[in-house]
This record gives structure tokens, sequence and C-alpha cells, in this order.
């Protein structure tokens, strides 16, 4: 069933601490069981996409979200024939590591961290799998398959990897851990280029729907992005009733549905021609090829410039604007208040048997502030500060 160029769980490169194998689940499907139950899996259903958990219980949360990548992830890995329960466990990991009130969240916390080695999403996804969790008596984080770990780091800067490396158990093949293709300049697996790229439709189209469902943009406002009006009229076209104002919300379902379809085809259609044309014959040569799991040049400018109207319209509309300014003061004053006084951190830290190093401070802070939920940490912060910032 899976393509010569699939990731094998039979041939995983393993875990950081040797287990022998499950009786009836392959090594990925593990992974996607652990996660599915690891504490920082529950949280991301209170933690903010773009709109705030309290806003709307409609919204996407990134939870929701996370389930959305998945649904795409699965259904263009079993078209392409990729490993589908790799291409799972990834999207359900994918976004551990976010801080409360989403990009504000991570920003305030990255401006924090400045002085001590900054804060980044994908390697925090990474520091919640590898470190934070704690369920086995044997060893802290889940013990995720070098494939999995891999895809969660979709984004590393040089610097970081080279530290991540240093900490990477050594691998029998001899060749480098998760942070060796960023400095080697290679790609990861097709199931981990498959995560992003169901990442990006997936908040692209549901980003509209929310956004719409929220007021702040309107339907013909993203009528105005061609791309997007194209679904639209083809949907009028088929069924010309939804023109009528009580169908206005199926309209916009339907013509989300078409554009979600049409990406997907043409993801599928263009990485079969990727394929087709650099012959990767196994895992080994697909990192050494460009990226082979793309959209078509065309669908690719066409979606640059939807994410171009989003960021106009929806990321920087004044009312979301103002809730995230709030939310990276919500942020920054946790972090004062902890780093003034650590023993102000309470349920939930990391109780390790070892006492903390002063150096070991400003991380423990920035891990526990971005495990909070939402809802947490805005109390958090007015039980510390007095202050109520968000509702
Ligand atoms: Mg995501």
């Amino acid at each position: 069933m899976l393509a010569p160029y699939a990731s094998d769980p039979a041939r995983t490169r393993g875990r950081r601490f040797a287990q022998s194998p499950a009786p009836t689940r392959t090594e990925f499907q593990r992974d996607r069981d652990r996660i599915v139950h690891c504490t920082a899996f529950r949280r991301l259903v209170y933690k903010t996409q773009v709109f705030l958990n309290h806003e709307g219980d409609l919204f996407r949360t990134r939870l929701t979200h996370s389930l959305e990548v998945a649904q795409l992830g699965r259904s263009m890995a079993r078209s392409l024939q990729l490993n589908e329960d790799l291409v799972e466990a990834i999207a359900l990991a994918h976004d551990l590591g976010h801080t409360p009130f989403g990009h504000a969240g991570q920003d305030a916390l990255h401006a924090c961290m400045s002085d001590f080695g900054g804060f980044e999403h994908n390697l925090q996804s990474l520091r919640v799998v590898d470190h934070l969790e704690e369920r086995y008596p044997d060893y802290d984080g889940l013990n995720l398959c070098f494939e999995t770990r891999e895809g969660i780091l979709k984004h590393c800067s040089r610097r970081n990897a080279e530290a991540l490396e240093r900490t990477e158990p050594p691998f029998a093949d001899g060749q480098g851990g998760v942070g060796a293709r960023f400095l080697l300049r290679q790609q990861p697996s097709l199931e981990a280029q498959l995560c992003n790229l169901a990442d990006e439709i997936a908040y692209n189209a549901h980003d509209i729907d929310d956004g719409v469902r929220s007021g702040l943009i309107r339907f013909e406002q993203v009528r105005e992005v061609p791309l997007f009006d194209r679904y639209a009229r083809q949907a009028l076209e088929a069924h010309p009733t939804l023109a009528q104002a009580q169908n206005a919300r199926r309209w916009l379902y339907e013509s989300i549905r078409l554009m979600l379809s049409d990406q997907v085809y043409d993801v599928i259609g263009a990485t079969r021609q990727e394929i087709e044309l650099h012959q990767p014959t196994d895992v080994h040569s697909v990192r050494k090829c460009s990226e082979l799991l793309r959209f078509s040049t065309e669908m690719r400018s066409a979606t640059q410039t939807l994410k171009t109207f989003l960021f106009h319209a929806l990321y920087r509309h004044p009312q979301v604007v103002d809730t995230m300014d709030r939310a990276k003061q919500v942020v920054q004053g946790l972090f004062d208040a902890y780093i003034q006084d650590p023993q102000a951190m309470q349920s939930g830290t990391t109780q390790r048997s070892s006492a903390p190093s002063e150096m070991d401070v400003p991380r423990q802070v920035s891990d526990y502030i971005a495990g909070m939920t939402d809802r947490f940490a805005a109390r958090e912060h007015e039980r510390l500060t007095g202050l109520r910032l968000l509702a």
C-alpha cells in the first residue's frame, strides 16, 4: 500500500529511549496514541487560534484546528500512498508548543525571553513531547519516534539546530538527529512536508469561516480575493438558491468546501508531477530533493494573495489587534511576576526532584506560561497583578 518513498514504521530510526514494539500497533500509531493522551493535547481545546477562547463557542481552537489538519493530511496521504498514521501523529502534535493567545502570545514570550535564548513555538512543541510531559516512569516526555519528532520541528534556526544536535541521542545509522536537516539544508519526510501544507490549507479555510462568522470580515469582501471568488461563483452556478439571504451561511460553507477540495487535488496533482520528475526511490532520496510536496505554481500564488488578504483584513483588524495587545500585556505581566517570585508558579509546574538553578528560572517560567490555556493565563494575571485585561 505504501509508496517506496513513504515513511515505513517498521524502519523507524527509533526512539530516544529504546522500547520493544507494541503487539498490535505500528510505531507511528503508537506515537499518535501517546499524543492524544497527553496533557498538552487536552490544553489545545482552550487555546486561541485567531479568536480568544471566550469570544465564542464556535470559533476554531488549536484543538479543532489540529483535528482539521489531521483530516486533510490523512486524506492527502492516502492518495499519495504516504503513511497516514505518521501524518496524523505530526498533525495532532504540531501545535502542542503554542502559547496562549496565538501568535501574540508567542511574540510577547519571545520578547520576554530575548536574553535567555528566545521562545519559538516549533521548538517548544518538540520540548513538550521530549521533556515537559510527565507520564512515564522511566523518562520525561513521550519518547516519540524520530520521524514524528522531526515532523513536529517544522522550522528551526541554525543556532537552535546546532544546540539540538548536541542533545540528540546517537542513532544506530550514524546520521544526525532532528536538527541535522536544518544544518544540511535537506527536506524532512514527505509526511512532514504534507503536514505543513495541510496546516496552511486548513487555517486559510477556517479563518475565512471564523472571520465571516465573527462579523469582522464580510463574505463580499472575501470575494475580492480572486481565488475565493472562483469558488463562490462555482457554488452559485451549481446552486442558484444560494444567493437568497437566508442561505448566506450555506453559500459561504459551500465556497470554502470547494476551495478545500480544489487545494487538496492541486497538491496531489502537483506532488505526483514532482515525484514523477525526481523519481525518489526511498525516504533518503526524498531528503535530498527539493520540496516535493507542493501546490502548483498557480495555486501557490493564488493562495499567497488570500493569505495577504487575511493578514490585513482579519489578523490586523483593529478589534483583533486590540485584544492581542492586551494578551501581550498579560504574557509580559505574568513573566515579570514569576521572574520576581518563581514561587508564584503554582500547580502544573514541573516538580523535578533537582532544584532549579538560577539559570533555569527564565526557561521554567517560559515553559509554565507557554503551557497555559487562554483563560488560565488571564485569570492568573488578574490574581497576580489585580488587573483584568481580558474579559
Ligand atoms: Mg497549525
